[in-house]
């Protein structure tokens, strides 16, 4: 088969043939039909994030049909279409996966780093972190949702109390949140890189409020607040936006430092919190609300041997939404 594979840190992927292997105990095979492009794919491919594995194939946003399932999986068979998320697998042992919080696993695997992703035409995954994917989504549709939409989905419970909500970072997670938030009556406060038009319109069409430059004042104190672009001084320019009592949600597995800030502008109870990958339980969750909404993806796609050129785009911020590589039939 026919995969987009990390040869050295930082370089560009590399076009590589694979032998398809066969699932093994608890594992399914899938042909890959979508696998959308994931921020934190380029963490991997910077070196941003420690110890991947050697020549790892990238990609957590993959949706596919079985093609293959090993001894022990019942609840899937050949032929059924599965999304595989970054939770490639947890412990069940340690103190977070009997807490409930396997997302904080001591010995997690990652789909697209730990374990060889959906830049390829198959895959294998831990059939216990697949799921069905409901049937009004196209594959290209469906493949955000596996990241953008579940990290989103887990950032934004944080703050689905939040009257007025901003969202700093206007990409695939944001417009999918947004979607979110609107639907159960918030304000969307939508904030883009400086002159990021196309982003903007995006978000207003999707009902936000306002839409403006991260640096901007919106015109009322917000009561929550989302970061996705991993750009840790957007930390301070968010708390200058929030009231008291509000929380602050940052999105993004790998973020750059955050600068220096007077204490004042956390005083007042403000809260700043992480999200951490996700648990089975937000996947269930956010797979039954988003076709009920419906939450509608903006993709653009391209064929996975172009997967240079469209990080590169995301990389520059000239995507609007979100990158799906469709792999060859
Ligand atoms: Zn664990
Ligand atoms: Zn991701």
């Amino acid at each position: 088969m026919m995969a987009m594979a990390l040869d050295r840190v930082g370089a560009p992927l590399q076009s590589v043939e694979r032998r398809v292997e066969a699932p093994r105990r608890g594992q399914i095979a899938v042909r890959v039909a979508a696998c959308g492009i994931c921020r934190t794919d380029l963490h991997v491919i910077d070196g941003d994030l420690p110890r991947p594995k050697p020549h790892v194939i990238p990609g957590h946003e993959i949706i596919g049909r079985v093609t293959a399932v090993g001894p022990g999986v019942d609840a899937l068979k050949v032929g059924d279409r599965v999304g595989i998320p970054w939770l490639g697998k947890t412990c069940g042992r340690c103190r977070f996966c009997r807490a409930g919080q396997e997302n904080l696993c001591e010995r997690p695997e990652f789909t697209g780093y730990t374990i060889d992703g959906g830049y390829a035409q198959f895959a294998i995954a831990n059939a216990d972190y697949a799921f069905k994917i409901p049937s009004i989504y196209s594959d290209a549709e469906a493949a955000p949702l596996m990241c953008a939409g579940l990290i989103g989905y887990r950032a934004w419970k944080l703050v689905a109390e939040a009257r007025r909500l901003g969202i700093y970072g206007f990409g695939a997670a944001a417009h999918i949140v947004a979607q979110l938030a609107v639907f159960h009556g918030q304000e969307v406060y939508a904030f883009t890189r400086a002159g990021d038009t196309p982003a903007q319109k995006l978000a207003r069409e999707l009902g936000a409020k306002w839409a403006s430059a991260s640096d901007e004042k919106p015109p009322h104190p917000l009561d929550g607040a989302i970061i996705f672009a991993p750009v840790g001084s957007l930390v301070p320019l968010a708390l200058k936006a929030l009231d008291k009592g509000g929380t602050l949600v940052l999105g993004g597995i790998h973020m750059s430092d955050i600068p220096s800030m007077p204490y004042e502008l956390l005083w007042g109870e403000r809260v700043v919190r992480s999200v951490a990958n996700l648990t089975r339980q937000d996947a269930v969750e956010f797979l039954k609300i988003a076709p009920r909404i419906p939450i509608r993806p903006h993709v653009t796609t391209f064929g996975l041997s172009e997967a240079n050129a469209a990080i590169a785009r995301l990389r520059a911020g000239k995507l609007t939404g979100a990158a799906v590589l469709i792999p060859p039939a």
